[in-house]
């Protein structure tokens, strides 16, 4: 049984949690792939180490001193070597990254949060220490050159069992750094797990699992057992996130499950995400619940709209040419929506309610702010019918009016429009009804 084990920021922020981590990797023998984010915070207002190489990449743009910055970093690695009695030279090495900091890249300085993270662990796992930049391989572009990546993974594994890898980044041919967006330690885990077509990805986080609902808004929300990929994407677009939104396509592609598990609960079961789950008669109608404010809705009215033909082709062009995505198109005979999310429109609305005034020569533009969308996602929703309809009663009994309600096309999710002021409201009741009420 091949385990990949990614490490996140919180897991690996201090020697305690650097113990706890051995710990869950001599608990199982077929954990010997191990990638780790850089140290992450120790308690709640505390900086993460990536953090802090950007605040010293910024203060170098602007000619500002950013020597304590430094130091603040290296001691965090000067803490948990002297707590775990490691040898690595934190100080010699920290001195000659500072020596040519003045000339290094952004990524380069950055990526050195993760490389000094990982070199501590493997020598406190007897592990070997693997660079990321000679296995994950970046087009000039900026780009994961997948194939490349996967061609030296498995040199590697040929040559040896085991190792740890520093996630977020990797480097072109030419050995220049290159970073994954924030969070891509969890993409540096996937490509491992294909790599090695492992049976499992473990990502360890300091949470128990993916939970059903935010639990700022939502007490206790229950945590979600088993999800599917497609799900999951659901959620996370919608804002409820775990997981770097990149990583579930190597380990989808391949059928490789990931658990999210819980570095100081490892007993919790966490949560399952894979291709396909197979139906229990005890499965929730409802998976989760994610939702976002900050969208608004272009509504469009026309007589015979219904009619005329490339209607909707010529308002999305007009959309595309200023560059805003479209989240829903909620369509009535003679009229329409087009529901965008403000920010992708605060400098172009009026502009584009005026090009489509004078393309479409419509009855009506009306543009409704303050919309949010709630995503209710589950994919043994459709083997139940009603659900809409009891999604839109509880709604209606506490006096929410949906603006808008549309539903993908594979049935595993509705989306509800609301007033922003009714959001929280909305959110919890459709909770109470779907979730809490099957507990
Ligand atoms: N350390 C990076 C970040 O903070 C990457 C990661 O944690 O996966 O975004």
């Amino acid at each position: 049984m091949i385990k990949i084990t990614k490490f996140g920021g919180s897991s690996v922020a201090t020697a305690e949690q650097f113990r706890k981590v051995k710990a869950i990797i001599d608990a199982d023998p077929g954990r010997n792939f191990v990638v780790v984010s850089a140290a992450g915070k120790r308690f709640a207002d505390d900086n993460k180490v990536t953090d802090l190489l950007y605040l010293v990449c910024a203060h170098r743009e602007y000619h500002v001193d950013a020597t304590d910055l430094l130091r603040d970093v290296e001691e965090r690695f000067l803490a948990i070597r002297g707590e775990l009695g490691l040898a690595f030279p934190v100080a010699e090495k920290f001195a000659e990254f500072m020596s040519h900091i003045e000339s290094d890249s952004e990524e380069y300085i950055v990526s050195r949060g993760e490389w000094f993270t990982a070199h501590l662990m493997a020598e406190y796992l007897g592990l070997p220490f693997v660079d990321a930049a000679d296995v994950v391989t970046f087009h000039h572009d900026g780009t994961l050159n997948e194939e490349l990546t996967d061609e030296h993974i498995k040199a590697l594994v040929r040559r040896g069992t085991g190792f740890v890898l520093p996630g977020f980044y990797g480097a072109t041919r030419d050995d220049e750094i290159k970073l994954m967006t924030r969070g891509g330690g969890d993409i540096t885990g996937s490509l491992l797990a294909r790599a090695l077509n492992a049976d499992l990805y473990e990502n360890w986080t300091d949470v128990s699992g993916f939970l059903s609902a935010d639990p700022r808004i939502v007490d206790g929300p229950r945590t979600i057992d088993r999800i599917t990929f497609d799900e999951m994407r659901e959620l996370s677009y919608m804002g409820a996130s775990v997981l770097h939104e990149d990583a579930i396509f190597p380990v989808r592609e391949a059928n490789i499950p990931i658990q999210i598990l819980n570095t100081n609960d490892p007993s919790a079961r966490g949560t399952t995400i894979r291709e396909r789950v197979e139906h229990r008669a005890d499965d929730p109608v409802v998976t989760g619940i994610a939702g976002k404010r900050g969208f608004l809705s272009v509504y469009v009215d026309k007589t015979h709209l219904s009619n005329e033909i490339g209607v909707l082709r010529r308002v999305l062009a007009v959309f595309e040419r200023y560059g805003v995505s479209v989240e829903h198109l909620p369509t009535g005979i003679d009229s329409f929506s087009v529901v965008v999310s403000a920010a992708d429109v605060k400098t172009s609305i009026y502009s584009i309610v005026r090009d489509i005034k004078e393309e479409l020569h419509p009855d009506d533009v009306k543009v409704n702010e303050g919309l949010a969308l709630i995503s209710v996602v589950g994919r043994n929703m459709s083997r139940r019918p009603g659900t809409a309809g009891k999604m839109l009663s509880t709604l209606g009994e506490g006096d929410i009016n949906v603006r808008m309600i549309s539903q993908s096309s594979q049935e595993i999710n509705i989306i509800v429009g609301v007033d922003e002021d009714d959001f929280e409201a909305s959110v919890r009741r459709i909770y109470n009804a779907f979730v809490r009420e099957e507990d």
